[in-house]
């Protein structure tokens, strides 16, 4: 049993409850829009600011720089197996989270459907040796395990199976 949970807090909060996580054999992480927020804070300073950075160019240096630490947070937090999506919904500093994923075994996700990882994101993050997954993102039942593009931006980076948890070796 698995879940995608979303990330909270700038403190790298994530929204399952502790009781549950003995439950999971498999804990993925994502920003996502659109969620509950830990507290007052988080709501402005993660969320908001993550919205008005779309529209004031000023802030969008101070929030990729915040949205990297509180994912880097939620992964010394808790055993994350995987970042969903990273710097798709918003910015990050990939070589910064790809370090910091290494260290704690947590996987990067190449997204099929958003395209996310894009080639050159993936490129930065295997210098730092972190290890990938592809996963499909379906959203449809019929796109469940289509890994087409992830498979073409993993092969165009220039990554093998021992970089990818979840290809055969
Ligand atoms: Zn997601």
């Amino acid at each position: 049993m698995g879940v995608e949970a979303n990330l909270i807090s700038l403190e790298g909060d994530i929204d399952v409850p502790d009781e549950l996580m003995k439950y999971l054999d498999i804990l993925l992480m994502g920003y996502h829009e659109g969620v509950m927020p830990k507290d007052f804070r988080s709501t402005l300073q993660l969320f908001g600011k993550n919205m008005a950075s779309k529209y004031f160019i000023s802030l969008r240096e101070e929030m990729r720089e915040k949205n990297t630490q509180a994912m880097i947070n939620a992964i010394k937090k808790y055993k994350i197996d995987i970042i969903t999506h990273p710097g798709a919904k918003v910015d990050i500093d990939t070589q910064k989270l790809a370090k910091a994923a290494k260290e704690r075994g947590t996987s990067l996700e190449i997204n099929s459907s958003h395209g996310y990882m894009t080639v050159e994101y993936v490129k930065i993050a295997k210098k730092e040796g972190c290890k990938f997954v592809i996963n499909s993102d379906a959203h449809t039942p019929f796109r469940v395990g289509d890994f087409e593009r992830g498979i073409e931006i993993a092969k165009e980076a220039g990554l093998t199976e021992e970089d990818i948890i979840n290809a055969k070796r």
